[in-house]
């Protein structure tokens, strides 16, 4: 099983190049941003209030992303492997997820982390509220807070894998074919490492 976690600030292309890693790779994508945003749509009771911590910038709670995470495994417990998108995002996440993946037998093979400056976000992110429909992506303040919440909260996340010896670090800047083509690169070489060529 080959799990991979897709890692790095807001805008910064995890969903985009996840729809595509899932096409070329197969497994289960699973991206907690858009599992949220399904309970906002459909008004169940941790949909809304998740709703309350989106719209101003702030982390969902932990409990409640970790119990919708394994939910989620619950329903998929055939998957030959899961493609994480924007979880975990705090060092507590990145533990329960140790301890949810151990339980199954497996763990994470890889963390591929984006790199882009924060101009560049910013800009993307206003550029995505302009057509998302997404609350979080039209005000700059909530833009803003949500960067000051990824320093604090969630690239301590980073050093979790990269102590595990995981954590690979991919210029996120370019076109979204050439990031994608740096991606796979650094799948494949992660392939080969496991089966031991
Ligand atoms: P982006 O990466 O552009 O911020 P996401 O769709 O991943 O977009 O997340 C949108 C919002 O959903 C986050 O700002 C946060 O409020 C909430 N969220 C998503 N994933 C998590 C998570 N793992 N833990 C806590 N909150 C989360």
């Amino acid at each position: 099983m080959f799990n991979l976690i897709l890692f790095g600030p807001p805008g910064s292309g995890k969903g985009t190049q996840s729809e595509r890693l899932v096409e070329k790779y197969g497994g289960v994508h699973l991206s907690t941003g858009n599992l949220l945003r399904a309970e906002i749509a459909q008004k169940t009771p941790l949909g809304l209030e998740a709703k309350s911590f989106i719209d101003k910038g702030q982390l969902v709670p932990d409990e409640v992303v970790i119990g919708m995470v394994d939910s989620y495994f619950d329903l998929h417990k055939d998957a030959r492997g899961f493609l994480f998108d924007g979880f975990p995002r705090t060092v507590a996440q990145a533990k329960a997820l140790d301890r949810l993946l151990e339980l199954k037998k497996t763990a994470i093979s890889s963390v591929l982390a984006l790199e882009v400056n924060e101009e560049e976000l910013v800009k993307r992110l206003l550029n995505r509220g302009k057509t998302s429909g997404r609350s979080d992506d039209t005000d700059e303040s909530v833009i803003r807070k949500r960067f000051s919440v990824y320093t604090d909260e969630t690239s301590p996340v980073a050093e979790h894998y990269r102590k595990a010896r995981k954590f690979h670090p991919i210029e996120g800047v370019g076109s979204v074919d050439a990031i994608f083509d740096r991606l796979c690169e650094a799948i494949e070489k992660q392939l080969k490492k496991e089966s031991g060529h």
